[in-house]
């Protein structure tokens, strides 16, 4: 029979929420152990500057989470590199199976599972990805020096991806469907100003045009959603980055969510609907999304598994 360790907490995610509660928990006496899923770090780690961490006026986003890590386990927080594949929430102890086979039994756990990208859906999409279309410009913008390059979206992420990407590309095409931008208004400032950036408003993105062998993208087709009109625009590299949903699949059908699968929590704390199994970071939050917000749940969520274990006794 594989092996089950019993834990009293088990936090499941290793983005600033799950570190947080990490540190929180040990902090606690709570010998909590950590399950790192497939991107230790979580989001922060495909990205570069961070400018919003009080504390560092700037620091790279994969060194701030290795610092966070090495802060969790340094409070005794036991971390592991697996992944979560199933979630039993319907008694207590609750069980959580591994993709390696070991299964654990916790009396209390911590979702901090974030959020991961959003694609457009699109069948060239499919086919191009990994060979030209990516949502990652800190993992796949170095393959394009000196190349022409669109990113889709409006957001922080958009912006930021777009302003990345010039130390490579020799020109940033930004489609956005809209003439606004979501992004803060220090980043919009940066790429209105870029010499290298030409936003394309009122487009949206219709078809990746590519060839077959080798595999690879030549251009995309765009639409004015105003006019109608397609135009073509030449590339090598399309960054998707239109948002992310939540990682909810684990609890979806075991759990209340709302807004599109966000876990929902009681206000004012990380309680779900199921005594014993708290929610953190943006796997929760579909307003403020950011690493601070996320590791202040994260705290919230190993002191409010720490009164209800208490409570249990
Ligand atoms: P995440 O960081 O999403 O981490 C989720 C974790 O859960 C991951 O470790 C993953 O491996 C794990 N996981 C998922 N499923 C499982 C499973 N089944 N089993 C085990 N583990 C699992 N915010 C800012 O404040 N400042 C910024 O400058 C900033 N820049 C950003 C740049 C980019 C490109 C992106 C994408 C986001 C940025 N953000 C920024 C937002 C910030 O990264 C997120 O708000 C924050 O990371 C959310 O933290 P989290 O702990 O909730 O989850
Ligand atoms: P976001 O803020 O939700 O923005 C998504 C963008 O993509 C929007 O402009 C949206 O257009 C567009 N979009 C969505 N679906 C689309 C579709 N199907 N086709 C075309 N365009 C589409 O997502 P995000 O930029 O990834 O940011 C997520 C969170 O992380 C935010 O809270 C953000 O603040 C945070 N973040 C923070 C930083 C930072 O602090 N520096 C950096 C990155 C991310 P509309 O505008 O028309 O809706």
């Amino acid at each position: 029979m594989a092996e089950v360790i019993k834990t009293k907490v088990l936090i499941i995610g290793s983005g600033p929420a799950g570190y947080s509660a990490g540190v929180y928990a040990s902090r606690a006496m709570l010998e909590p152990i950590l399950i790192q899923g497939i991107e230790p770090g979580g989001q922060l780690t495909t990205t570069t500057e961070v400018e919003n961490w009080p504390g560092d006026t700037e620091v790279q986003g994969p060194e701030l989470m290795l610092r966070m890590e090495a802060h969790a386990k340094a409070m005794g927080c036991q971390i592991v590199h697996d992944m979560v594949t199933s979630l039993e929430l319907s008694k207590r102890p609750f069980i959580a199976t591994c993709d390696s086979g070991l299964s654990y039994e916790a009396d209390a756990v911590i979702l901090a599972t974030g959020a991961r990208a959003k694609w457009l859906g699109l069948d060239s999409e499919e086919y191009f990805k990994g060979f030209g279309v990516s949502a990652c410009a800190t993992c796949d913008g170095f393959f394009y020096r000196e190349q022409e390059i669109v990113v889709v979206g409006g957001g922080n992420t958009a912006v930021e991806e777009a302003l990345f990407l010039t130390n490579f590309a020799s020109k940033v095409t930004l489609i956005h469907r809209r003439n606004e931008l979501r992004a803060e208004k220090i980043l919009q400032e940066r790429l209105l100003n870029h010499p290298k950036i030409e936003p394309l408003w009122f487009n949206e993105l219709k078809e990746v045009i590519g060839t077959d062998n080798p595999k690879g993208v030549e251009a995309v087709r765009v639409e004015n959603v105003k006019t109608g009109k397609i135009t073509e625009i030449p590339c090598k590299g399309v960054f998707i980055a239109i948002g992310h949903s939540p990682a909810s699949e684990l609890v979806i059908e075991q759990l209340d969510t709302h807004n599109g699968g966000y876990v929902k929590v009681q206000a004012g704390s990380t309680r779900t609907s199921i005594d014993g199994i708290f929610a953190a970071g943006d796997l929760t939050d579909h307003i403020y999304r950011q690493a601070i917000t996320s590791a202040g749940m994260g705290c919230m969520a190993a002191l409010d598994a720490e009164k209800f274990l208490a409570e249990q006794e």
